[in-house]
């Protein structure tokens, strides 16, 4: 094995054609560490986001982009035990792993199922903890209710359209374009709607009985906002997610007060330090992954000096499902 290894680094935050393609050392597993030849990174808007220098947190340049992967246990760092070389597993959280290797923390790996391509187990950890905590642990929704979940077609909206099916909830799924519909109606999704449609917060409403939707995942934000709050049915809960608009939203808190209406916050990774949250989550779907009735929708694939496009098109809104990059390839 050489010592040098294809990475992708980002020097200055921008956007996507700021990450370039670089050799750099291959890294070594420290006590308590293992390394990972990665087969597959899932890209999140938050990957996009972070190299932007727009997300939740402070990205510090440089870095190597890629927070959830999947890949094959290469070597052990000194006292790990419950790892085998050979084995699958995913990693969610850091950076790091748009590179041929990632060195992550043992105790940090998730069990990839057996059914689980590298591709899938990549798409998987980010998006259905997410819809799950936006439908059950936050949202708190139930069997037979409405719930309008946006950008439908894309890596948390697939997992949320079938998520909420599989927990009997009845899905209004919104997205740019007919294809996009398409695949929410193929995963179940009962009515579709155009984000452009000029009538869509009466057809919303309408759709979901005339009341409006008692919960909505909102990840759009901008000028969007205040129309998602225009679908919600009174004492309806709206969960923010996203802002994929990337515009500010304005909130007329009276008008909460007025129709009892909920908005609350949800962040992944604040979640997963609620262990409580996070085992009821998994619990919840491992039956359901097991099962087939829920399946990451992979999306299109790049390699890894395509990284720069593969972030350009999910910002260009031409993805649907997971993006997927793969360094091995
Ligand atoms: P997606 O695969 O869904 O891609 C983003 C999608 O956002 C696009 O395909 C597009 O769908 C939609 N979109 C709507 N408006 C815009 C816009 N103005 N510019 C670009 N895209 C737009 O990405 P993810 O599944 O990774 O993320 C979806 C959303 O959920 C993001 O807002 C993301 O930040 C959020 N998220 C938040 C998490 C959390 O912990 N809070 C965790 C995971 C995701 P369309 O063309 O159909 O409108």
């Amino acid at each position: 094995m050489t010592d040098q290894m294809k990475a992708i680094v980002v020097e200055r935050l921008g956007p996507p054609d700021v990450m370039e393609i670089r050799d750099i050392p291959v890294p070594q597993p420290g006590e308590g560490e293992i390394r990972i030849e990665v087969e597959a990174v899932g890209i999140n808007f938050a990957d996009v986001l972070a190299v932007a220098g727009e997300y939740l947190t402070r990205t510090r340049v440089p870095y190597t982009p890629g927070m959830e992967f999947a890949g094959i246990v290469q070597s052990l760092g000194e006292g790990v035990t419950h790892v085998k070389v050979g084995q699958r597993v995913a990693c969610l959280g850091g950076s790091g792993a748009l590179a041929k290797y990632a060195v992550v923390k043992a105790t940090g790996i998730i069990p990839v199922p057996e059914n689980f391509t590298g591709a899938q187990a990549a798409a998987f950890p980010v998006s259905y903890f997410t819809a799950y905590h936006g439908l059950k642990t936050l949202g708190r929704g139930q069997e037979g209710e409405w719930v309008l979940v946006q950008a439908a077609a894309g890596a948390l909206g697939t997992a949320s359209v079938q998520l909420a099916k599989a927990m009997g909830m009845k899905v209004i799924a919104m997205a740019s374009t007919e294809e996009k519909l398409q695949l929410a109606r193929d995963l179940g999704a009962d009515v579709t709607l155009l984000q452009d449609d000029p009538d869509r917060v009466q057809k919303v409403r309408e759709a979901a009985g005339g009341k409006g939707v008692p919960l909505i995942l909102e990840v759009v934000g901008g000028k969007r906002f205040q129309e998602s709050l225009d679908m919600t049915a009174d004492q309806g809960r709206v969960i923010v997610i996203g802002n994929a608009s990337r515009e500010p939203a304005d909130m007329r808190p009276v008008e909460l007060m007025k129709r009892n209406l909920t908005v609350t916050g949800l962040w992944l990774t604040s979640m997963m330090a609620d262990r409580e949250a996070t085992v009821a989550a998994a619990k919840a779907l491992t039956p359901l992954v097991a099962s087939g009735q829920v399946t990451p929708q992979v999306g299109p694939t790049y390699a890894l000096d395509e990284s720069a496009r593969a972030f350009q098109d999910i910002l260009d809104r031409k993805t649907i499902g997971k993006v997927v990059i793969e360094p091995g390839r």
